[in-house]
């Protein structure tokens, strides 16, 4: 594996521990499973095969997080940008709110995995807010919470004043708060 000049960029790349060392695929292998790309889909594929017991192969063309897991904001959300209603409303209510249960759990589901595992990526679970800019924009906020409480969700409203203390800005005119979702310390 190479590290590609690009990878430079990313803060994660720039901060994280080491890599594991891999080496080229050197010939053939037979496995059960052999996995193309080495983001959080395929490392995740991994483990909870390798967990199993199924014989399993990672090929990563470039470097683990090369792609997209190696390049985001850093946030594990409890969910979509997009409305649970919404997601409901367009691929129905089995799958829909089967998807929000597990996108809801998504935050335990990743914080079980770094406990069990020792993962060692900074993180610290207090939450992701959204901020309001506009008074509609806050409206909409505060529908997106209530769709996601009546789903059991820990997502509470924030008005102008705490949102003020909490972040330093009175850009915002309030927000909401997801204390599921994790975030990194860098
Ligand atoms: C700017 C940005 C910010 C984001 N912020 C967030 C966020 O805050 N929270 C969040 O949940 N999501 C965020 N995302 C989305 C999230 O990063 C991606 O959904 C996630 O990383 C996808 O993971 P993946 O493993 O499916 O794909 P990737 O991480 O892209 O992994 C694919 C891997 O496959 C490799 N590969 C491709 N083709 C081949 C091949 N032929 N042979 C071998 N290897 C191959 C690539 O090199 C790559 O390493 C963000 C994305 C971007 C771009």
């Amino acid at each position: 594996m190479f590290s590609h000049p690009r990878m430079h960029d990313s803060l994660w790349f720039a901060s994280a521990s080491p890599a594991p060392k891999t080496a080229p695929l050197d010939g053939d292998r037979t496995v059960d499973v052999a996995i193309i790309g080495a983001g959080f889909t395929g490392c995740s594929a991994a483990l909870h095969l390798a967990e199993k017991g199924v014989k399993t192969i990672v090929l990563e063309a470039q470097d683990i997080g090369f792609g997209g897991s190696g390049r985001n904001a850093g946030l594990v959300n409890a969910g979509l940008w997009l409305d649970p209603d919404d997601v409901v409303k367009t691929i129905g209510p089995d799958y829909g709110e089967r998807l929000m249960a597990e996108l809801g759990n998504g935050p335990s589901l990743v914080s079980d995995m770094i406990a069990k595992h020792g993962i060692q990526c900074d993180d610290v679970r207090k939450g992701v807010i959204k901020a309001g800019h506009s008074p509609s924009g806050q409206a909409h906020l505060e529908e997106h919470a209530r769709q996601w409480q009546r789903r059991g969700a820990n997502i509470e409203v924030i008005d102008r004043k705490r949102i003020v203390d909490m972040t330093g800005t009175e850009r915002y005119v309030g927000g909401i708060i997801s204390t599921a979702a994790i975030t990194s310390n860098r």
